[in-house]
């Protein structure tokens, strides 16, 4: 009889390991995004408000942004990558980088913002940093036009790399805003210039943010042929 009490027990218990261990109740991760309130920032947040796995924390600059997100019920932190941000990663799981100067202080924003935070995160410990470079940075003489910015996110990704923090470095093509398709072409060097919507660069840099997806690798993405989850598994 105490036998088959002990059994029964140990089978109820194994149940609720099972349970507890199970993804439905994992523990979802929060991702600070820099850069939140700018149009690809925005896409990241919404994707990462519906995901299942992430929470995303929104990293504003000025205060008259946080409503449109707190209305969502989607958290907020004020902070200027100018300034002081070693404060924005406490309890932060994950990074992402989305933010630019738009070509006006690529050295102030791009460049030291972006090594700021990848200090802020080393020190509190973060799982994974994924940066929203851009195709070029590898190479920022191939345009004139462009160097300075390159060499700003070219220094960044450097960085990031040589920072022990576990990284995804996304370079996509022009931006554009036109309708994601949810498909992609990429590769570590593509060779070759090409558009991608803001939507499918958003879903890339979620995907990549899984632990088992593209760890310490730098991959160019355009609009292509391949789904997101099948270029990026996780
Ligand atoms: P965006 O709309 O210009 O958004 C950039 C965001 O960065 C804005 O929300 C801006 O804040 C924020 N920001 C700027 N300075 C900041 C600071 N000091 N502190 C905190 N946040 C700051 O950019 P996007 O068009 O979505 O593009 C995102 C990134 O993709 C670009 O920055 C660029 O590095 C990269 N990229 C762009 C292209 C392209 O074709 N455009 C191609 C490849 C890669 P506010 O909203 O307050 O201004």
């Amino acid at each position: 009889m105490l036998g088959l009490f002990l059994y029964a027990l140990f089978k109820k218990l194994n149940e609720l390991i099972k349970y507890l261990f199970s993804s439905e109740i994992a523990v979802m991760e929060n991702i600070l995004v820099a850069g939140a309130n700018g149009t690809t920032g925005k896409k990241i947040v919404n994707l990462l408000h519906t995901s299942q796995y992430f929470n995303p924390v929104a990293m504003v600059r000025k205060e008259d942004q946080k409503k449109q997100f707190e209305d969502k019920n989607i958290k907020t932190i004020l902070a200027d990558l100018e300034e002081d941000v070693s404060f924005t990663t406490e309890n932060i799981d994950k990074i992402v980088f989305a933010a630019g100067s738009g070509g006006k202080k690529v050295k102030e924003i791009d460049q030291e913002g972006a090594k700021k935070l990848i200090d802020a995160g080393k020190k509190s410990g973060i799982r994974k940093f994924v940066m929203l470079s851009s195709m070029g940075a590898d190479n920022p003489e191939s345009s004139e036009e462009l160097k300075d910015y390159l060499v700003a996110k070219q220094n960044a990704d450097i960085y990031l790399r040589e920072s022990n923090v576990p990284y995804t470095i996304v370079r996509p093509g022009s931006l554009t805003n036109n309708k994601g398709l949810g498909k992609i072409e990429l590769s570590e060097k593509l060779n070759k210039s090409g558009e991608i919507s803001r939507d499918d660069v958003a879903q890339t840099l979620v995907h990549s943010l899984h632990d088992t997806a593209v760890i310490n690798e730098t991959f160019e993405i355009i609009k292509g042929d391949t789904l997101i989850g099948q270029a990026i598994p996780s």
